[in-house]
């Protein structure tokens, strides 16, 4: 199994450590490489990969530390090799890949950035979705159409049920009080904002969620097509 540590860097982004039961290390987007070398040394770890999810600066800026400090392999997505400076493993859909004597699908979700990729390990249980699917949000449409964006959430929301999601971002509030003002008579939604709001007050982060409960609550995975989901995208962007 594969354990799951919560590191929260700059503003309000979030890198996560993982642990295999066979020893293996990786970190996931550092955006900060400081604070995760930090964290590495306190806890006696090495990494042996860093996974990036996309290019943006929050996610990889950490990546040269990280690397001197561990020597350790950067994996990401392909088709960014242009943006993200010395990738060793790139990845695509197609790629066999593993970690901790795991698989380790890796989903293509175009839409916030053109090459942006999510991370799932079907073992585990645990999805590494980037600034693809947040808790109750989805990533800003950078790079792709809203046909993109939505194709690519379809491809998440379809995972396990108990899938744990660790996404990049704590934005779980704001996401909450937007589905709350786009489905106000969603109980569920209702129930989970007001969730939301307690954990918050006390400074914990609400990540991880998880696939059932991003489906019965996260409007942009509840959308039923391409226009509705262009429709709800608009709307947050300007909530
Ligand atoms: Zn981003
Ligand atoms: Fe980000």
């Amino acid at each position: 199994m594969i354990s799951v540590t919560l590191v929260p860097v700059l503003e309000d982004n979030y890198s996560y450590i993982l642990t295999a039961d066979n020893g293996q290390c990786a970190v996931i987007d550092p955006g900060d490489g400081e604070e995760l070398v930090r964290v590495l040394k306190q806890k006696s770890l090495i990494a042996d990969y860093i996974f990036n999810t996309h290019h943006h600066s929050d996610h990889v800026a950490g990546n040269h530390a990280v690397k001197s400090y561990c020597k350790c392999k950067l994996i990401g997505p392909e088709s960014e090799m242009k943006r993200i400076a010395s990738i060793d493993i790139p990845v695509n859909a197609q790629s066999a890949l593993t970690f901790g004597g795991e698989d380790v699908q890796v989903i293509e979700t175009p839409g916030h950035t053109s090459g942006h990729i999510c991370f799932y390990f079907p073992d585990s249980k645990i999805l590494l979705s980037g600034d693809t699917l947040f808790a109750m949000g989805c990533g800003r449409l950078f790079e792709g159409s809203a046909e993109d964006m939505y194709t690519s959430l379809q491809k998440l929301k379809f995972l396990p049920g108990d899938t744990r999601v660790y996404c990049g971002h704590e934005y779980t509030l704001a996401n909450a009080q937007f589905c709350h003002h786009a489905a106000p008579d969603n109980q569920d939604i209702t129930n989970r904002l007001k969730e939301i709001k307690k954990i918050r007050d006390n400074g914990a982060p609400t990540i991880p969620s998880t696939i059932e409960e991003e489906t019965k609550t996260n409007v942009f995975l509840m959308a039923k097509s391409a226009e509705e989901f262009a429709s709800l995208r608009t709307q947050k962007d300007n909530f």
